[in-house]
Parts: C-alpha cells; sequence; structure tokens
C-alpha cells in the first residue's frame, strides 16, 4: 500500500483481495481536504465483474483501512446504451499473434457489427461497459472500428 501525491491528486496502490492484485486509484487530494469527517471513504469501482474497493484516508492522507464491495450496480450511461461500434477494418486472426490488436480488442471486435450498442456487447464479452467505451475509442481512433449513435 502506498499514496503518492502528483499534482491535485493522489496515487495510490493498494492490493484488492478480490482481484488477486494492486491497482492504481487516482483519488483527488481536495477529498481530504473539503471532509467534513474522518476517515474519509473513497469508492473505486473496478474490474470484471464490477466490484469496489473502498478506501479510508485519515487527516493526513494516510490509508487507514480498506473494504471490498462484492455485490454492486453500476447505472447505465446513455453512451453505453446509444453509441453503437461498427467494424470498418477487416483484422484477421494473425493481427493478435503479429501485436497489432490484443486479444480483448480481437474478441470485442467480433462483436462489433453496427447493431449491437456498448451496453449489449459488454454483457456479451463480460467486460464493464465503460472499459468496452474506451476500448472502443481506441479502436476508432485507430481506423478499426466507427461509433455511431443510436
Ligand atoms: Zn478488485
Amino acid at each position: 500500500m502506498s499514496v503518492e501525491k502528483r499534482g491535485d491528486v493522489a496515487i495510490v496502490t493498494v492490493f484488492c483481495k478480490l482481484c488477486d492484485a494492486t491497482i492504481t486509484v487516482e483519488v483527488p487530494l481536495n477529498l481530504v481536504e473539503n471532509a467534513s469527517h474522518f476517515p474519509v471513504e473513497y469508492a473505486a469501482i473496478h474490474g470484471a465483474p464490477a466490484h469496489g474497493l473502498t478506501l479510508y484516508f485519515d487527516r493526513q492522507f494516510n490509508l487507514r483501512g480498506t473494504e471490498i464491495i462484492r455485490n454492486i450496480q453500476v447505472a447505465e450511461s446513455d453512451a453505453t446504451t446509444k453509441l453503437v461500434p461498427k467494424k470498418i477494418a477487416s483484422i484477421p486472426p494473425m493481427a493478435v499473434s503479429l501485436g497489432m490488436i490484443s486479444k480483448k480488442e480481437f474478441k470485442l471486435l467480433q462483436q462489433c457489427d453496427g447493431k449491437r450498442s456498448v451496453l449489449e456487447i459488454s454483457k456479451k464479452v463480460g467486460m464493464p461497459p465503460a472499459e468496452v467505451e474506451e476500448a472502443c475509442r481506441q479502436l476508432q481512433s485507430r481506423k478499426i472500428l466507427k461509433l455511431d449513435e443510436k
């Protein structure tokens, strides 16, 4: 566990038991500056299936404890239900072994038929909608797919 202040955020490195891995969370410094009670909590929602790791900070921004939230529901944003990605480049499976595209991106691309929304695709591939959206935006900037609004 470590807390490193950088600009107006604290970079917190913390072990998540559920992921069985160390995760990095950016916490705004004004979380502590503006807090009216301590410890002040900050929930990092991450992973697939999505879960939360609540971090508790004291006045000095020391990490005093963590707590896992297993069962959460994240409200779907409009974007994930309206955005429809469509594959515009043909990517052979070989592109994965050549390292041109990750396995995850390739799996995602199979679903981008221009009919399914980001939300529907996220359920199909078992990734959080925000992660699918982010991956689609990256693929769009590489001209592999196109994002349309329904
Ligand atoms: Zn986790």
